[in-house]
């Protein structure tokens, strides 16, 4: 029977701790979720899991081949809890994506893995002023997640697994969870996001450099839309930004979330009013049966960019004045698609976990 302490409760570690109670249901004696934020804090803009679109839509390439079992992952178990559990707050839309041709298709459609594949006819990239020389259209079943509802679904789940929460003020280093507890966890898993490159700066100093934040803003709009859209390599006359694209999703509450950009290395925490025009100016254009787009919120956040990809992989620490080691499985650096690839990522979680815990138990029941 172990000890094991998850460090992080957003997406990346609420996942992981809810697969590794599948899978070593008879090997865990406690299980810790250690954060300084939780599903319900809006004041970090470091805290990525609340801001997300959140929508499915892989952006692995052709020849990376675990990003795509990552992102297969979790476009089947949202496919199961869109139809068994709405209150996961799991809803499925059509999601019409555009993109200049020269990127080719996406590896999702060439291997016919998403349900109820279409090809935008050229009318309608016309009517979303796209030239059908230059973009391709697809379609197909994508999920949006509204993460407040889900992330609050996913730990009443786990206070009725057994486990326990608890917050405390931003540990300095990774190894300060000893001292917090009192006791050497036999597991650490570290999702701490943009945030783990501090945390390890004395063990990995290189991970401090790979880290990067990719800054997203988001404008949220009264109106509904009953399918997303999403549009890459945005036409000229449009004068968008730099790393600029138009993302727009319906939230299962009614709404919908409209973005954005990826602004990799800024740090700030201020929303630019002139890109949050360029936001909403680049939706009417591309979408023209929003007949108003009426703005309640807009906000910034920082998603977790990492050099190389996210790191999902098993180091051990020294501890000074102890002959124990601690144990450690890291799964942060996911970008911009923690939530399109986190059961995947949580398997491979449980998979090195099982160099601690022992053998997995193979069902997914979850
Ligand atoms: C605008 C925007 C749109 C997005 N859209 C999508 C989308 O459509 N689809 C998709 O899949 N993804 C999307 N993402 C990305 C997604 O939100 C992130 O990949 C995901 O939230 C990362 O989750 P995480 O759990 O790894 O990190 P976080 O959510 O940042 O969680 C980190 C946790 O670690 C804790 N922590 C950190 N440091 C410490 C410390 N020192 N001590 C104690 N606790 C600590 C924090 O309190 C927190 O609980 C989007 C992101 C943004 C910003």
């Amino acid at each position: 029977m172990s000890k094991i302490v998850v460090l992080g409760a957003g997406v990346s570690g609420l996942t992981s701790a809810l697969c590794l109670y599948e899978e070593f249901p008879e090997r865990i004696q406690d299980l810790t979720i250690v954060a300084s934020e939780f599903v319900g804090d809006y004041h970090a803009h470091d805290f990525t899991s609340p801001w997300a679109g959140a929508n499915w839509a892989s952006f692995a390439k052709i020849d990376d081949f675990e990003q795509i079992e990552r992102d297969k992952a979790a476009y089947l178990k949202f496919l199961q809890l869109s139809k068994t559990d709405p209150s996961s707050g799991v809803k499925p839309y059509m999601l019409k994506f555009c993109f200049l041709k020269e990127k080719g298709l996406p590896w999702y459609i060439q291997q016919k893995f998403v349900k109820n594949i279409a090809m935008l006819s050229d009318e309608e990239l016309r009517f979303r002023n796209l030239d059908p020389a230059l973009y391709y259209g697809v379609e197909f079943q994508s999920f949006t997640v509204t993460p407040t509802v889900y992330n609050t679904y996913m730990l009443a789940k786990l206070r009725k697994l057994g486990a326990k929460i608890k917050r405390v003020a931003r540990l300095d280093l990774i190894t300060d969870v000893v001292a917090l507890l009192g006791y050497v966890p036999d597991l650490v898993v570290n999702a701490t996001g943009i945030n783990a490159g501090k945390l390890l700066r004395l063990e990995e100093p290189a991970e401090l450099e790979k880290l990067h934040p990719v800054k997203g803003q988001i404008v949220q709009i009264y109106e509904d839309l009953p399918f997303q859209v999403m549009v890459e390599g945005l036409p000229k006359e449009l004068n968008a930004q730099s790393g600029q694209f138009l993302n727009i999703f319906p939230r299962a509450e009614g709404g919908c979330i409209v973005g954005g950009i990826m602004a990799k290395g800024d740090w700030s925490n201020t929303v630019n009013k002139e890109l949050n025009e360029s936001i909403l100016k680049v939706c009417r254009y591309h979408v023209p049966e929003l007949k108003a787009t009426t703005v309640y919120n807009s906000y910034v956040a920082l998603r977790p960019g990492r050099q190389g990809g996210v790191r999902i992989e098993f180091s051990e620490y020294r501890l000074g004045g102890q002959s124990q080691t601690l144990k450690v499985v890291h799964n942060y650096g996911i970008g911009g698609a923690g939530y399109q690839s986190s059961y995947g990522s949580a398997r491979q979680v449980c998979e090195l976990a099982s160099q601690v815990l022992g053998r997995r138990k193979t069902s997914s029941k979850l």
